[in-house]
């Protein structure tokens, strides 16, 4: 509304200019005829169209105002008394309205218009990959846990987020600079298949959470007092009126969508968020409020538990918010505090403690997939140049073994000398850091950093090569963070580096479209879209094609990132499936010999169940690049072009492209 009548004012003051701009000399051009101007209105007009008092003809470029002409034609015919007025009721009412509008800006959702600047300014430089440790081991954090729980309210030692009081300032700032575009929730795939999740319903409801306490804050810092000494306690948030049952249920996450909606744009009819100013303060006891648990009063724990960590929100949002930090820090707090999680959790954490990996398969079959190949182990070669780190996925899944076998076939085809680890390897914690078991993911990481540096120290390991996405984020971005410092090369990117030194010779053609499925923890956190697109490229036969829209930085989630893959989806809309269909629209949902590519172990499971619950399994394949690669290269071929490549010499691994 006042931005409507700012404008309207502006159009006032320019039409009335230009008419007096265009009239100068019939009012002020010394004549004495209906339309002279006395002297004091020409010094008036003087100053009101300084900026533009020449002589020459009024064009485009010297008063480049389409409003205010259309508005001018409204005054064709004025007097200068009558436009002299009207130039400075524009003026004034304009001037009035800005410094009306700079004092409500602070109260309503355009207070981004202030602190989208700084907010950019201040963002995370670290790589979007890395999550902050919460302590520098994980024997620091199971002792700041320790005395937490000593505690009487172990919620207000911010071990992760419980409070608002526990956000950084930097956080507090994305909560005010929200600009409610929506963009996040549109990209979300949470939201998008109906998950209780909204990133920007998460962002509002904090920023009315803390709208209503700020005078809480202000007097805790020793801020203005209320009246005559006594606190004002506005706050019309009844918290305490909330049921403070800990625990969730999918029933209740669906009564809570339901009785918000899933499309709500506003946020106003949140009953217990509502910004709280109070009209009419009223005096209450000194005591300010009691502390209040963001779980359960806030935020619902399902919103936190729905998300797959994909980035795709943060990736759309024009003014730089961040969300997987803090929904991450959130769950933190609930595993690490206060012990809850969803119940289809506890295996995996298990796994990983006892054998090393979230699937709880026996660490002695770790290495079981390499059977045949001859791979050396790291123990038995020290000083191998090149670790193959398999991962969890690759290891145990009868699917995804074949991928870490196509790609071993492709390095030894290649003469690269490589090892690895076998019964020494163990989880990175990437699934057990996003799900918030922080103290899990720290006690890996410092095992994992250890095993890496101690063959480093022997002269091995100079590059790291996986063919996980999450591995190679949390090996890359993560552990430099426990000591670690490898450089880490995802295996597309690795097999392109073979292919531009002419290592590897993809020969037969691969036939059919072929669409390729962006990994989150590759493109959107790593920035990796091209390579395994180029290896396609360079496969003859291949039709490489792109979903609609759904690509590159704005693809779709498969729906397994931040430990999703091991929990139930809280509706029967499942991700993985909304990917799938994207992308066999892309090779055509009728033709038969398509082929979705990926890059990712849990990807592939993903859109391998995507397609099995279509029923589209028996037409459309799901392959790895490192496959078709693989195939294309025909390496259990001997003849042909095979048999003229260079016997596998020894050789230092080709730098990554990127
Ligand atoms: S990270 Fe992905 S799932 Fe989580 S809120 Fe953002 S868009 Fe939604
Ligand atoms: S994209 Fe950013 S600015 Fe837009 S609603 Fe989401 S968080 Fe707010």
């Amino acid at each position: 509304m006042i931005i409507v009548a700012m404008m309207l004012a502006d159009m006032t003051y320019d039409g009335a200019a230009l008419q007096l701009v265009a009239h100068r000399a019939a009012f002020c051009g010394g004549g004495s005829g209906p339309d002279a101007a006395t002297p004091e209105q020409c010094a008036s007009l003087a100053t009101l169209v300084l900026p533009y008092a020449s002589t020459a003809p009024i064009t485009w470029e010297i008063y480049p105002s389409p409003a205010g002409s259309f508005m001018s034609s409204f005054f064709d015919g004025s007097r200068a008394p009558s436009l002299l007025f009207l130039a400075h009721l524009g003026f004034w009412t304009h001037s009035t309205l800005v410094l009306l509008f700079l004092n409500l800006l602070p109260h309503s959702k355009h207070f981004h218009i202030l602190t989208a600047v700084p907010n950019a300014f201040a963002r995370d430089l670290a790589p979007r990959g890395r999550l902050a440790p919460m302590a520098e081991s994980a024997e620091k954090l199971m002792e700041a846990v320790g005395v937490a729980g000593e505690l009487p309210d172990p919620a207000s030692v911010p071990l992760g987020i419980a409070r608002i009081e526990h956000f950084s300032w930097k956080a507090l700032l994305d909560f005010y600079t929200c600009t409610e575009c929506g963009r996040c929730s549109d990209n979300c795939p949470a939201h998008l298949t109906g998950k209780i999740l909204s990133p920007k319903q998460f962002t509002l409801d904090l920023r009315d959470h803390l709208y209503g306490r700020e005078r809480e804050f202000l007097e805790r810092e020793g801020g203005p007092k209320g009246t005559n000494g006594v606190d004002i306690h506005g706050n019309g948030h009844d918290h305490d009126a909330h049921d403070d049952s800990g625990g969730h249920d999918h029933a209740d996450a669906q009564e809570h969508v339901e009785e918000h909606g899933r499309e709500a744009e506003g946020h106003d009819d949140h009953e217990h968020h509502a910004p709280a100013f109070p009209e009419n303060p009223v005096i209450s006891p000194p005591v300010l409020s009691k502390p209040i648990d963001l779980i359960d009063h806030v935020i619902h724990p399902d919103v936190l538990w729905a998300c797959t960590t994909c980035r795709a929100c943060e990736e759309q949002c024009p003014v730089l918010i961040s969300y997987v930090d803090k929904i991450v820090d959130m769950r933190r707090n609930l595993v690490l505090v206060k012990g809850e999680f969803p119940a289809q959790l506890a295996k995996p954490f298990q796994g990983m403690v006892v054998n090393g990996n979230p699937w709880d398969l026996s660490r002695m079959d770790r290495a079981n997939w390499a059977e045949g190949l001859g791979i050396p182990m790291m123990a038995e070669f020290p000083k191998a140049p090149v670790l193959f780190w398999v991962g969890c996925a690759a290891s145990y899944d009868d699917r995804a073994k074949k991928i870490a076998r196509a790609t071993a076939k492709l390095m030894k085809a290649a003469g690269v000398e490589f090892a690895i680890l076998g019964q020494e390897e163990n989880c990175t914690g990437d699934p057990a850091r996003r799900a918030g078991n922080e103290f899990l993911f720290a006690t890996l990481a410092e095992g994992n950093a250890a095993t890496l540096n101690a063959y480093g120290a022997k002269g091995g390991i100079k590059q790291v090569v996986t063919t996980c996405p999450h591995c190679f984020n949390t090996l890359k971005n993560e552990y430099p963070d426990f000591g670690c410092k490898l450089e880490v090369i995802h295996h597309t990117d690795f097999l392109l580096g073979l292919l531009a030194e002419k290592k590897l010779n993809p020969r037969k053609p691969v036939s059919g479209k072929v669409v390729y499925h962006d990994s989150c923890y590759l493109g959107r956190y790593n920035d990796i879209y091209e390579s395994p697109r180029e290896i396609l490229r360079r496969i003859p036969g291949v039709q490489l094609s792109e979903p609609e829209r759904w690509t590159k930085q704005e693809g779709l989630c498969c729906g397994a990132g931040g430990a999703q893959m091991w929990m139930e989806e809280q509706n029967t809309d499942r991700v993985n499936v909304k990917r799938t269909l994207q992308l066999v629209d892309a090779v055509g949902r009728d033709a038969s010999g398509g082929t979705i590519a990926s890059a990712c172990p849990y990807c592939m499971t993903m859109l391998t169940d995507g397609l099995k619950a279509q029923g589209l399994d028996e037409r459309i394949a799901q392959l790895d690049v490192a496959e078709l690669l693989e195939r294309s290269c025909a390496l259990d071929e001997p003849l042909g072009i095979r048999a003229a490549m260079p016997k596998d010499p020894p050789r230092v691994a080709p730098a990554a492209l990127h």
